[in-house]
């Protein structure tokens, strides 16, 4: 897949309407654990394209008071990085977005993660078999 980007900060990622080899859309929950996944597979050429100045999407744009996690927090978390410190068993919106902060830092997201830029395009490309997989 290769993604379009338009913002003020294209130029980070290669100059507006710039393709994006690995895309990563957003920097939520969904996107951090795929940055990690990334790294854990020896892949490190990729951008997270977050068009807030946050990370943790949701948890992070929703700080109404009483904001909380509705399901217990220890089953809340990715599985391979337990999340033991809540103070509550559906903790509080902020606990979860430090959780998700201590994720980023952990797994050395941050210089991945480009902020104030929107992907506006994407495209799906069909990608011709190599040899090995034609011969199978
Ligand atoms: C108010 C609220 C409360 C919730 N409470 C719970 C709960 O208690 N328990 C539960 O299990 N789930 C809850 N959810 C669901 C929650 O959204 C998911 O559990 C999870 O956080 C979703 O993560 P995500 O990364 O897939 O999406 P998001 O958290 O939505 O993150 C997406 C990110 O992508 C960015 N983005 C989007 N489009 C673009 C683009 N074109 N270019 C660049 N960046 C882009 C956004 O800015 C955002 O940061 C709640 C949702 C809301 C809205």
């Amino acid at each position: 897949m290769t993604a379009t980007v338009s913002s003020t900060q294209s130029e980070a990622l290669g100059g507006s309407g710039a393709r994006l080899g690995v895309p990563v859309i957003g920097a939520g929950f969904s996107g951090v654990c795929a940055g990690i996944g990334l790294l854990g597979s020896g892949i490190d050429n990729f951008r997270i394209v977050e068009k807030s100045e946050g990370v943790g999407g949701t948890w992070c744009n929703n700080t109404y008071p009483g904001a909380a996690c509705d399901v217990p927090s220890r089953f809340y978390c990715f599985s391979f990085e337990p999340n033991t410190d809540g103070s509550r068993v559906y903790s509080p919106q902020s606990e979860i977005q430090r959780y998700i902060e201590h994720c980023v830092d952990k797994f050395g997201l941050r210089s991945h993660i480009v902020h104030g830029a929107r992907v506006s395009e994407r495209d799906f490309h069909a990608v011709s078999p190599g040899p090995a997989e034609k011969a199978a």
